[in-house]
């Protein structure tokens, strides 16, 4: 645990000195804040595709321009904002293995001001291509960097995994958000990631910072939950969102409407816990880059 705590303190310690200026100047000069934010953990089902679902289509709400990427083969994102499953839909792959252009492959959704790079199954493929490629690390950044100024956040959706992809999304991010389910044994595994956040800050992104810890699938009836949550800001401290996601049965069906979860029950308590988030990464921003953000 110790080396945990060592760890958090050490990215977030980097965070607080964050130094990206020209993300700074332009939000102050009014224009787009182009903050590119990867939801990863790679341990499975703890939330990542519904917190960028979620969380995208609520900072469009708030009138922020945002694109979000699926960076996941299982597709995920892109039929739960409501693109059915396509053979022929050009995808993230085409950008990142057949550089085909970015014109034919982003998506307007349903929800003004949030845009999608979608993908499919055929990002599996991706993975063990990108190994043999050039700069293989860094295709996703490439694909991203000049997208940032049309953009005030872009979300990457990653795969429950520590891969090539999944590397390219932290390589590509100016920071990383991560969900934590609240269960038993929330820990397992973030350790992983933080050794892994690391060893990326001295290699292939030294800007890399934790945007936010975010508790997911909270159950504020079991004590279980209560205690796994305490325990959680016991150790992360301040690095844990005050917005906690509840368990909440809308947010798991909205999906198979094809639908963010506050275009299917804006009045449900996950619509109203990703908009709190929303705002809360907002104003996370302004603290950090001033009033312009
Ligand atoms: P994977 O690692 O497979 O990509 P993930 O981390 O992206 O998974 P999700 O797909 O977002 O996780 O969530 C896993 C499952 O839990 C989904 O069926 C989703 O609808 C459901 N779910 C996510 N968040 C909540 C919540 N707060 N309340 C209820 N169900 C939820
Ligand atoms: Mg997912």
């Amino acid at each position: 645990m110790k080396r945990i705590l060592a760890n958090v303190s050490s990215v977030h310690n980097s965070a607080c000195t964050f130094s990206d200026n020209s993300a700074r100047f332009a939000s102050l000069r009014g224009e787009n804040l182009g903050r590119v934010i990867a939801i990863a953990n790679q341990k499975g089902g703890v939330g990542k595709t519904t917190t960028t679902v979620n969380l995208g289509a609520s900072l469009a709400a708030t009138e922020r321009r945002a694109l979000v990427i699926d960076c996941d083969s299982q597709g995920n994102m892109t039929t739960a904002l409501g693109f059915a499953k396509d053979p022929a839909r050009r995808t993230l792959y085409n950008l990142l293995i057949l550089d085909e252009s970015i014109d034919r492959v982003l998506l307007k959704t349903q929800v003004e001001g949030l845009d999608l790079i979608p993908s499919d199954k055929n990002l599996v493929g991706a993975a063990i291509e990108l190994v043999d490629m050039e700069n293989r690390e860094y295709r996703l950044k490439a694909i991203v960097d000049p997208l940032k100024q049309n953009y005030d956040y872009v979300l990457i959706d990653c795969p429950p995994a520590l891969d090539l992809l999944t590397l390219n999304a932290l390589a590509a991010a100016d920071s990383v958000l991560v969900p934590i389910q609240t269960e038993y044994l929330a820990l397992e595994g973030v350790s992983e990631l933080l050794d892994t956040l690391m060893r990326l800050r001295r290699t292939i992104n030294p800007s890399l910072a934790i945007e936010g810890i975010l508790l997911t699938m909270y159950d504020d009836r079991t004590t279980l939950s209560k205690q796994v949550a305490a325990d959680l800001r016991s150790f992360f401290g301040a690095q844990v969102y005050e917005t906690v996601i509840p368990r909440n049965v809308r947010l798991a069906e909205a999906p198979s409407h094809g639908k963010p979860v506050m275009f299917y029950d804006i009045h449900s308590k996950g619509a109203e816990s990703y908009l709190q988030l929303a705002k809360e990464v907002i104003a996370y921003g302004t603290k950090r880059f001033g009033a312009g953000a």
